[in-house]
């Protein structure tokens, strides 16, 4: 294959200038500052709520830096990952005539971001073992295939993608290869992030939404070539993290051992409560999990959803979704949470 990343960018997108912030043209030290129209007697907030926040997020950045070992240049940040995820379109499939090819079943954005901006969606489900059509992918790629979206762990069926099987995607592709590391943190799997250098059609996107438990500061990442981030902050809002998710991730991401230790609780309780789903008469199976989360298939699960709901227990009915029929998703809780499930599963009239 020869991958071309100019070849692949949309002409509107390398003809167009950014916008160029106060903050852009000046990155120096100053004393004073009157060159962006901010309110220069300050705000009812502490921590210069009153300035602009850095465009580029250099400070979240070298932390992570150091974490991920990925150097700042090879790091995007988002309002979450939905936000690498349009800009990724916006970049590189023309409306109205590229496609992305999405891997059912699979996490709902990549799709919602698409008809949203009006590109075409290729769907190659998974196999009933919940991996990679490796023929069906190579089939449906056209000269106007542009991206192609791998979930691993997938959400929602909770396994990981077999790494040979994404390795010859990436080999044989000529787009963009995004592979959503939303779960990395729960997998014995590797990161693609190490193979970066390797591949310059990689895109791996991670979050602090799961693991580091702050899906409420909105804050995902995007790693990949240098050239590929450039056009990402290009085309970005020019203040997309704001001030104080900018602090509050700064803050958090010291805690590297609070986010180890309740990865290691949550994979304890993901396997207690898979035997205790299993052990329930209605359980038909319940799917190998690397992620915060299972997937459960259940004789009548939308009326054990119901029955659920009724008790106040909300899980995710996923019985619709092609591969899932029948099936419950259920995030795992704290360990008095799963045992309120269980109890309330136990209870119910076995259909
Ligand atoms: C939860 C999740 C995300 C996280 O999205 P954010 O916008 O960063 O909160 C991304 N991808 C998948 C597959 C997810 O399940």
């Amino acid at each position: 294959m020869e991958f071309n990343l100019d070849s692949l960018v949309r002409d509107n997108i390398k003809k167009m200038t950014a916008y160029s912030s106060a903050r852009h043209e000046f990155t120096g030290n100053a004393s004073i500052y009157l060159d962006a129209n901010e309110n220069s007697f300050g705000s009812p907030l502490p921590d210069n709520f009153n300035r602009y926040p850095d465009p580029l997020q250099m400070q979240v950045k070298e932390k992570l830096s150091k974490i991920k070992g990925v150097p700042t240049q090879n790091i995007f940040l988002g309002n979450g990952s939905d936000e690498a995820i349009d800009l990724l379109y916006r970049i590189f499939c023309e409306p109205g005539r590229d496609n992305a090819i999405i891997l059912p079943p699979t996490y709902g954005m990549y799709e919602v971001c698409a008809e949203m901006n009006d590109m075409k969606i290729k769907r190659v489900n998974l196999t009933k073992e919940y991996q990679l059509d490796i023929d069906g992918i190579a089939n449906a790629i056209d000269p106007f295939t542009k991206l192609i979206f791998i979930c691993s762990p997938n959400n929602p069926t909770g396994n990981s993608i077999n790494r040979n099987d994404v390795e010859v995607i990436l080999n044989n592709f000529d787009g963009i290869v995004v592979i959503d590391e939303a779960y990395i943190n729960y997998s014995k799997q590797r990161s693609f992030i190490a193979e970066l250098t390797e591949y310059p059609n990689l895109v791996v996107m991670q979050t602090l939404s799961k693991a580091w438990g702050l899906a409420g500061l909105r804050l995902g990442m995007a790693f990949a070539s240098q050239p590929i981030i450039e056009l990402m902050n290009k085309v970005k809002y020019p203040y997309n993290i704001n001030t104080a998710t900018q602090l509050l991730a700064l803050e958090a991401l010291d805690n590297i051992d609070w986010v180890n230790e309740h990865i290691a609780m949550t994979v304890v309780e993901r396997e207690n409560l898979k035997n205790e789903l299993l052990n329930l008469s209605f359980t038909e199976n319940v799917y190998p999990s690397d992620a915060n989360f299972l997937l459960a298939k259940m004789k009548n699960a939308r009326n054990i959803y119901d029955q659920l709901c009724q008790k106040g227990i909300i899980v995710r009915d996923r019985s619709k979704v092609v591969l899932c029929e029948d099936s419950l998703r259920i995030t795992v809780g704290t360990p008095e949470e799963n045992k309120q499930l269980i109890e309330e599963l136990s209870k119910l009239k076995s259909n």
